[in-house]
């Protein structure tokens, strides 16, 4: 058996186009303000990707860069002042944050109506509630990534594997909402293998390279892998059976893996999510589904 492949940049492409039928609908261009304080590389990436896709797809995306000397009361106070801005509807503040800055501190003072990220502890505790809220966009993503492939969620057994606030709790709270059977692992669950094998629906959301293999994957499961690791040279064994990737890391001297070795559980899987182009282009899209969501509500 050959899994199916789940195209997350053509799932991505209908949000976006869904995205750009409702500011149509609306009438106006919500904003997106991303703030991020410092230098680190990958956020330097991620921000800049961000105010571009809103920018593309017809919101106002803004980018609002501080170095990285800037003082907590100096970022509260810039999200004070983003919050008090009405033409302001999405904020996003790109974490890690600089070890001087208390990040709990500074989502818990973003506007929850605003807080197109979904971290604030009142849009967390709405999730959890099932009531109406913004989702964080990962686990969002995942579940459009799911329902896309027609499986039934209701009533199947889905296993999380991971339990941070952005990525595994939210994503346990949403397969609950549609009643799932959710069982959530982390690094002190006993014989990871096993519970992982009883999942219809298995979500990776570790950070740790090819955790998750083929024989742990249940014949005919939805494998979707959150995870992003960047390997180099010294794993090069651990890809032995995976030419794809050999080559890219022998070309650029480091590769993107997933938590999934993707080869062999594709062999067992009914369906599968790639690294990349699997959860990472719905992290995007699900940001601009927010802020469009995040206008509407409060201009209501
Ligand atoms: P995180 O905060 O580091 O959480 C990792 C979770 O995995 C923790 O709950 C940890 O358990 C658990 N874990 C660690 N080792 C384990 C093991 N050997 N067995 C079982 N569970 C284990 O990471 P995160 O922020 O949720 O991100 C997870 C991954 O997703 C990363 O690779 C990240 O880059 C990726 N990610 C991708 C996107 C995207 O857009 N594609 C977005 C967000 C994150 P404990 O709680 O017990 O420590």
């Amino acid at each position: 058996m050959t899994a199916n492949l789940i195209d997350g940049k053509a799932v991505a492409r209908q949000i976006e186009a869904a995205v750009v039928a409702e500011i149509q609908r609306l009438g106006y261009a919500p904003g997106l303000t991303a703030v991020r304080v410092g230098n680190d590389p990958a956020s330097e990436v991620y921000v800049r990707n961000k105010a571009k896709k809103a920018d593309e797809l017809g919101l106002r995306g803004t980018q609002r860069i501080f170095p990285a000397e800037l003082s907590e009361a100096g970022l509260l106070a810039e999200v004070a002042a983003l919050n008090a801005d009405d033409e302001v509807d999405g904020i996003l503040v790109q974490l890690p944050l600089p070890k001087h800055i208390d990040a709990r501190k500074v989502i818990d003072a973003i506007d929850p109506t605003k807080d197109v990220d979904g971290f604030h502890p009142f849009n967390v505790g709405l999730l959890h509630l099932g009531r109406p809220s913004l989702v964080p966009c990962t686990p969002a993503g995942v579940m459009r990534l799911i329902d896309s492939t027609g499986v039934k969620i209701e009533g199947a057994h889905a296993v999380v594997i991971g339990r941070s606030d952005i990525v595994g709790k939210p994503m346990a709270a949403l397969l609950l909402q549609r009643s799932a059977t959710v069982t959530i692992c982390h690094s002190r669950t006993r014989d990871l293998g096993s519970v992982i094998h009883q999942g219809d629906i298995v979500v990776a959301a570790v950070g740790r390279p090819l955790l998750v293999t083929g024989p742990m994957i249940r014949p005919g499961a939805v494998v979707i892998d959150v995870g992003m690791n960047r390997v180099e040279v010294d794993f090069a064994d651990r890809l032995a059976h995976d030419p794809d990737k050999l080559r890219t890391l022998a070309k650029n001297g480091s590769v993107l893996v997933g938590d999934v070795d993707f080869v062999r559980a594709r062999e067992v899987a009914g369906w599968i999510t790639p690294v990349p182009g699997g959860v990472g282009p719905m992290t995007i899209a699900m940001l601009m589904q927010n802020t469009v969501t995040a206008a509407e509500r409060r201009r209501r």
